[in-house]
């Protein structure tokens, strides 16, 4: 069996401990007799499971007594709608700060339900910036605040927490969950498809403020009510009970390695090695400020891109997979979430090295 390095953006690399597990468990769930995904969801095993992921993912993020913690589907996609039919609550304006592909997504959806009040873009420096929180104009009678704290496509993070007032902030935290310590209680709501950072593809996360919940739309779908949902423990519907198992195991292995803070200091060392030598290259460049890089999602591209397909081919050939950048973007994107180990990272940059010696 061959393992590569995959740098895919999402469905992502895995722990290779957590899916061996998973494959031990997979006939027989600790002397069930059955695997996780045949269990009902109502039964006392899946019920373990399912509470012992949200303890963990409790503990992870320090996520305060007052934060309801929901497994849903639909994905960040779905979220987009989801989060102004519940948290609109009877006000008629959301402010947006806009800094990419994925910000611009959630805006579009919005618009289907509110005004929206655009309180700050990076479009004007390509998407490669954070606009400063002193540029923002904010609406205090705004139901609230949404930002994008990753740019998947455009490899742009928050190395801030916005200070927006009264006004709660929502995060779309897809692809920088759990890499690093966030302050759950300065949110209202956080929410994440899991197949970033997470596990597989299917599950959707959100944490929400107990507050904030309650006041859905009338026309809210049951399934995406928050609050029809915190009564029901996230089992109003039948929840993607294998993707919940798959992260509990993620849960556990972050944990073990240390939790949130070494998540971030191996995270941090990792994206160092990729953007210490984009820098000092002539052949490749990242065109993100500094200040606001992505330690997920490094995009970069070549001097001239007639050379993208040599760089793939050859790239393929060393089993480092899935580094062509978003269809929107072109280039190169190589996404180093926290299951990449640094070997991946040192093998890319080798490569790469290699490459410019020889086309640079
Ligand atoms: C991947 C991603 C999404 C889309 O998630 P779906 O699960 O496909 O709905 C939304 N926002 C961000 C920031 C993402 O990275």
């Amino acid at each position: 069996m061959t393992r590569v390095f995959n740098f895919s953006a999402g469905p992502a690399v895995l722990p290779e401990s957590v899916l061996r597990q998973a494959a031990d468990e997979m006939l027989d769930w600790h002397g069930s007799g059955m695997s996780v995904m045949e269990m009902s969801h109502r039964g006392k095993e899946f019920i373990a499971i399912h509470a012992e992921a949200e303890a963990l993912l409790r503990e992870l993020l320090a996520i305060p007594a007052n934060y309801k913690v929901l497994f849903l589907q639909g994905g960040a996609i779905g979220q987009n709608a989801i989060v102004p039919m519940n948290l609109l609550r009877g006000r008629s304006s959301i402010d947006f700060v806009h800094t990419g592909e994925w910000s611009k997504k959630s805006i579009g959806e919005a618009k289907k339900y509110a005004k929206v009040n655009i309180a700050a873009s990076a479009e004007a420096s390509g998407f490669s910036c954070v606009p400063p929180r002193e540029t923002w104009q904010l609406d205090p009678d705004a139901a609230y605040v949404h930002i994008c704290s990753n740019e998947t496509i455009g490899g742009v993070e928050y190395h801030f927490t916005p200070d927006t007032g009264g006004v709660p902030l929502v995060a779309d935290m897809s692809s920088d969950i759990l890499s690093r310590p966030v302050d759950v209680a300065r949110y209202g709501l956080i929410y994440c498809g899991a197949q970033k950072n997470i596990g597989p593809a299917g599950l959707t996360i959100v944490i929400v403020r107990d507050d904030l919940i309650g006041q859905a739309m009338p026309i809210t779908p049951s399934a995406f009510d928050y609050q029809q949902q915190a009564d029901n423990d996230s089992m109003l519907n039948t929840p993607p009970t294998y993707a919940i198992y798959i992260a509990g195991l993620v849960f556990h292995w972050i944990k073990a390695r240390g939790g949130l803070a070494a998540m971030a200091a191996h995270n941090q060392a990792k994206a160092a090695i990729l953007y210490d030598y984009l820098d000092e290259s002539r052949l490749y460049s990242n065109p993100v400020a500094r200040a606001d890089r992505s330690l997920m999602n490094v995009p970069f591209k070549l001097k001239d891109p007639a050379l993208d397909e040599a760089f793939l081919k050859g790239a393929q050939s060393r089993g480092l997979l899935q580094l062509k950048g978003h269809r929107s973007v072109g280039g190169m994107r190589a996404s180093i979430y926290n299951a990449m180990p640094v070997e991946g990272v040192q093998a890319l940059v080798a490569y790469m090295k290699e490459f410019e010696a020889k086309h640079g």
